[in-house]
């Protein structure tokens, strides 16, 4: 018989396990582990990224920065997350890291405005 497929499962992330648990669970069905923080993590990325903005708004910027480098460390298809990487860089004196995170930003998402308008400031700007 087929089991059926869960829609959102979290892997246990023990490699020896690597059993799929409903989103909600508690410990892995397979090996107990705890897995609840695990299958927040997705939901954790979206907090910290609102914590970055809050940061940044608020003039803490290296804070920012580093709250948007975790985001796009875990979410590395989050174009948000790497425009507010790239910003909050800029204004921490990194020219270098801003164009490389608005380069994978144009990797991804061609003709991003705000990408596009960063690059182009980089690029008038003396380095
Ligand atoms: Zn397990």
């Amino acid at each position: 018989m087929i089991a059926p497929v869960e829609v959102l499962t979290v892997r246990c992330p023990d490699p020896r396990c690597g059993t799929g648990n409903p989103y909600d669970a508690e410990d892995c069905a397979g090996c107990g582990t705890p897995v609840r923080a695990y299958g927040r993590l997705t939901a954790y990325a979206a907090h910290l990224f609102n914590r970055g903005l809050a940061a940044a708004r608020e003039g803490r910027t290296a804070e920012a920065r580093d709250l948007f480098a975790a985001v796009v460390h875990w979410c590395p298809a989050d174009v948000e997350a790497r425009n507010a990487l790239a910003l909050a860089g800029l204004r921490l004196g990194d020219a270098d890291g801003a164009r490389r995170q608005w380069e994978l930003v144009l990797a991804r998402r061609p003709g991003d405005p705000l990408a596009g308008r960063g690059l182009s400031q980089l690029g008038a700007a003396p380095r």
